[in-house]
Protein backbone atom coordinates (compact mmCIF):
# COMPACT_ATOMS: atom_id res chain seq x y z
CA UNK A 1 0.00 0.00 0.00
CA UNK A 2 1.35 3.28 -1.28
CA UNK A 3 0.41 6.00 1.44
CA UNK A 4 2.51 8.37 0.48
CA UNK A 5 3.58 9.84 -3.29
CA UNK A 6 6.83 10.16 -4.14
CA UNK A 7 8.36 13.42 -2.08
CA UNK A 8 10.90 16.06 -3.46
CA UNK A 9 13.11 18.10 -1.45
CA UNK A 10 12.04 21.82 -2.20
CA UNK A 11 15.04 23.76 -2.10
CA UNK A 12 13.19 26.83 -0.51
CA UNK A 13 16.80 28.16 1.86
CA UNK A 14 19.48 27.01 -0.45
CA UNK A 15 21.76 28.38 2.31
CA UNK A 16 21.00 25.71 4.75
CA UNK A 17 23.11 22.52 5.50
CA UNK A 18 22.08 19.68 3.58
CA UNK A 19 20.48 18.13 6.82
CA UNK A 20 18.14 21.09 7.51
CA UNK A 21 17.05 20.95 4.12
CA UNK A 22 16.66 16.97 3.93
CA UNK A 23 14.79 17.14 7.67
CA UNK A 24 12.66 19.59 6.59
CA UNK A 25 11.18 17.36 3.57
CA UNK A 26 11.19 14.56 6.35
CA UNK A 27 8.40 16.90 7.94
CA UNK A 28 6.86 17.60 5.54
CA UNK A 29 6.27 13.62 4.64
CA UNK A 30 5.18 12.88 8.35
CA UNK A 31 2.34 16.22 7.86
CA UNK A 32 1.28 14.17 4.61
CA UNK A 33 1.65 10.49 6.60
CA UNK A 34 -0.22 11.17 10.01
CA UNK A 35 -2.58 13.83 8.13
CA UNK A 36 -4.07 10.61 6.11
CA UNK A 37 -4.15 8.53 9.13
CA UNK A 38 -5.80 10.79 11.09
CA UNK A 39 -8.49 10.87 8.42
CA UNK A 40 -8.70 7.27 7.53
CA UNK A 41 -9.47 7.31 11.16
CA UNK A 42 -11.95 9.47 10.84
CA UNK A 43 -10.58 12.06 13.38
CA UNK A 44 -9.34 14.36 10.92
CA UNK A 45 -10.66 17.62 12.95
CA UNK A 46 -8.03 16.52 15.72
CA UNK A 47 -4.61 16.64 13.59
CA UNK A 48 -2.57 19.56 13.49
CA UNK A 49 0.95 19.57 12.31
CA UNK A 50 3.22 20.23 15.21
CA UNK A 51 5.23 23.51 14.15
CA UNK A 52 8.86 22.60 14.11
CA UNK A 53 11.30 25.04 15.97
CA UNK A 54 14.58 24.20 13.84
CA UNK A 55 18.08 25.40 16.37
CA UNK A 56 21.69 26.23 15.61
CA UNK A 57 24.43 26.95 17.47
CA UNK A 58 25.79 29.19 14.99
CA UNK A 59 22.96 31.01 14.45
CA UNK A 60 23.08 33.48 17.52
CA UNK A 61 19.13 34.82 16.33
CA UNK A 62 17.97 32.17 18.31
CA UNK A 63 19.44 33.32 21.61
CA UNK A 64 18.01 30.55 23.00
CA UNK A 65 20.65 28.49 24.45
CA UNK A 66 22.03 28.95 27.92
CA UNK A 67 25.91 29.45 28.08
CA UNK A 68 26.55 26.37 30.66
CA UNK A 69 25.15 23.76 28.35
CA UNK A 70 24.32 24.41 24.90
CA UNK A 71 21.85 21.80 24.34
CA UNK A 72 19.51 23.35 27.09
CA UNK A 73 16.33 25.77 25.83
CA UNK A 74 13.50 27.71 26.69
CA UNK A 75 10.60 26.73 25.76
CA UNK A 76 7.00 26.56 27.20
CA UNK A 77 7.29 23.21 28.58
CA UNK A 78 10.09 25.04 30.50
CA UNK A 79 13.77 24.28 30.18
CA UNK A 80 14.62 21.35 28.77
CA UNK A 81 17.12 19.72 26.43
CA UNK A 82 17.01 19.33 23.26
CA UNK A 83 20.12 17.04 22.54
CA UNK A 84 19.26 16.51 19.43
CA UNK A 85 15.05 16.70 19.16
CA UNK A 86 12.61 17.06 21.65
CA UNK A 87 8.43 17.61 21.83
CA UNK A 88 6.97 20.06 23.59
CA UNK A 89 2.97 19.70 23.74
CA UNK A 90 2.16 22.91 25.89
CA UNK A 91 2.79 24.75 22.35
CA UNK A 92 2.86 21.58 20.45
CA UNK A 93 5.96 22.23 18.87
CA UNK A 94 9.16 19.80 18.21
CA UNK A 95 12.32 22.00 18.55
CA UNK A 96 15.27 20.27 16.79
CA UNK A 97 18.83 21.15 17.43
CA UNK A 98 20.10 21.01 14.01
CA UNK A 99 24.11 20.86 15.00
CA UNK A 100 22.94 18.07 17.03
CA UNK A 101 21.71 15.84 14.63
CA UNK A 102 24.65 16.70 12.24
CA UNK A 103 26.91 15.43 15.05
CA UNK A 104 24.65 12.09 15.25
CA UNK A 105 24.65 11.67 11.15
CA UNK A 106 28.13 12.19 11.08
CA UNK A 107 28.66 9.77 13.86
CA UNK A 108 26.73 7.01 12.78
CA UNK A 109 28.74 7.47 9.20
CA UNK A 110 32.12 6.85 11.27
CA UNK A 111 31.28 3.84 13.29
CA UNK A 112 29.76 2.08 10.65
CA UNK A 113 29.86 2.21 6.67
CA UNK A 114 26.03 3.47 6.80
CA UNK A 115 25.34 7.26 6.34
CA UNK A 116 23.01 8.23 9.22
CA UNK A 117 20.33 9.54 7.39
CA UNK A 118 17.99 6.84 8.94
CA UNK A 119 18.99 7.44 12.11
CA UNK A 120 17.93 11.50 11.70
CA UNK A 121 14.62 10.71 9.59
CA UNK A 122 13.98 8.15 13.38
CA UNK A 123 14.80 10.95 16.08
CA UNK A 124 12.13 13.02 14.20
CA UNK A 125 10.08 10.63 13.59
CA UNK A 126 9.81 9.46 17.27
CA UNK A 127 9.29 13.32 18.21
CA UNK A 128 6.53 13.54 15.82
CA UNK A 129 5.18 10.54 17.37
CA UNK A 130 4.74 12.40 20.46
CA UNK A 131 2.68 15.09 18.68
CA UNK A 132 0.65 11.90 17.53
CA UNK A 133 -0.01 10.51 21.03
CA UNK A 134 -1.36 14.22 22.10
CA UNK A 135 -4.02 15.07 19.18
CA UNK A 136 -4.75 11.51 19.49
CA UNK A 137 -5.26 12.12 23.31
CA UNK A 138 -3.29 8.71 24.43
CA UNK A 139 -2.29 8.58 27.30
CA UNK A 140 0.28 6.41 28.66
CA UNK A 141 2.87 5.89 31.01
CA UNK A 142 6.76 5.62 30.23
CA UNK A 143 8.36 3.45 29.50
CA UNK A 144 5.10 2.41 27.25
CA UNK A 145 4.63 5.65 26.02
CA UNK A 146 8.08 6.15 24.47
CA UNK A 147 7.86 2.58 23.34
CA UNK A 148 4.53 3.09 20.99
CA UNK A 149 6.44 6.53 20.26
CA UNK A 150 9.41 4.00 18.78
CA UNK A 151 6.41 1.69 17.41
CA UNK A 152 5.10 5.29 15.65
CA UNK A 153 7.92 6.13 13.95
CA UNK A 154 8.88 2.33 12.70
CA UNK A 155 5.49 2.71 11.28
CA UNK A 156 5.96 5.87 9.05
CA UNK A 157 9.21 4.48 7.94
CA UNK A 158 7.36 1.67 6.85
CA UNK A 159 5.38 3.67 3.91
CA UNK A 160 8.36 6.56 3.79
CA UNK A 161 9.42 6.92 0.64
CA UNK A 162 12.10 9.10 1.25
CA UNK A 163 13.81 6.76 3.31
CA UNK A 164 12.57 4.19 1.21
CA UNK A 165 13.43 1.35 3.85
CA UNK A 166 16.44 -0.25 2.33
CA UNK A 167 18.67 -2.73 4.34
CA UNK A 168 21.17 -0.84 5.09
CA UNK A 169 18.42 2.16 6.61
CA UNK A 170 16.73 -0.77 8.51
CA UNK A 171 20.30 -1.73 10.10
CA UNK A 172 21.17 1.88 10.91
CA UNK A 173 17.79 1.99 12.66
CA UNK A 174 18.46 -1.26 14.36
CA UNK A 175 21.76 -0.11 15.51
CA UNK A 176 20.67 3.46 16.64
CA UNK A 177 17.70 2.11 18.76
CA UNK A 178 19.64 -0.71 20.55
CA UNK A 179 22.18 1.95 21.33
CA UNK A 180 19.69 4.68 22.60
CA UNK A 181 17.96 1.80 25.21
CA UNK A 182 18.30 2.76 28.68
CA UNK A 183 18.67 0.30 31.83
CA UNK A 184 17.08 2.17 34.34
CA UNK A 185 14.13 0.49 34.77
CA UNK A 186 12.97 2.51 37.84
CA UNK A 187 13.66 5.83 36.40
CA UNK A 188 10.24 7.85 35.85
CA UNK A 189 11.83 9.09 32.43
CA UNK A 190 12.72 4.98 31.66
CA UNK A 191 12.86 4.61 27.82
CA UNK A 192 12.86 0.90 27.67
CA UNK A 193 15.62 -1.09 27.31
CA UNK A 194 17.67 -1.95 23.93
CA UNK A 195 15.88 -4.89 22.94
CA UNK A 196 12.41 -3.59 23.55
CA UNK A 197 12.93 -0.49 22.11
CA UNK A 198 14.09 -2.49 19.03
CA UNK A 199 11.06 -4.99 19.27
CA UNK A 200 8.22 -1.78 19.38
CA UNK A 201 10.54 -0.45 16.33
CA UNK A 202 9.97 -3.86 14.56
CA UNK A 203 6.37 -3.79 15.36
CA UNK A 204 5.63 -0.37 13.57
CA UNK A 205 7.84 -1.55 10.29
CA UNK A 206 5.22 -3.97 9.99
CA UNK A 207 3.11 -1.29 8.56
CA UNK A 208 0.37 -1.58 10.50
CA UNK A 209 -0.94 1.02 12.90
CA UNK A 210 -3.35 -0.91 15.11
CA UNK A 211 -0.14 -3.12 16.01
CA UNK A 212 1.14 -0.07 17.64
CA UNK A 213 -2.06 1.10 19.52
CA UNK A 214 -2.82 -2.15 20.87
CA UNK A 215 0.72 -3.73 21.50
CA UNK A 216 1.88 -4.28 25.41
CA UNK A 217 5.17 -3.56 24.36
ZN1 LIG B 1 10.27 10.05 23.30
Amino acid sequence: MTILGTATAQAVHIQLPWSELFLRTVVQELDRFWGYMFTEADKAEAFHSPNVQWYTLEDEKWGVYEQSDPTIINTECGRTSVAPAVYCPADHSIHLDIDGIDRLIAATAAASNMDGDAVAVFIIAHEYAHAVQTMARISLQNPRKELQADCFAGLYIHHSQILQGGEDDLDEIAVGVLKAGDYIHDHANHHGSGMRRLHATMTGLQGNVQGCINAEF
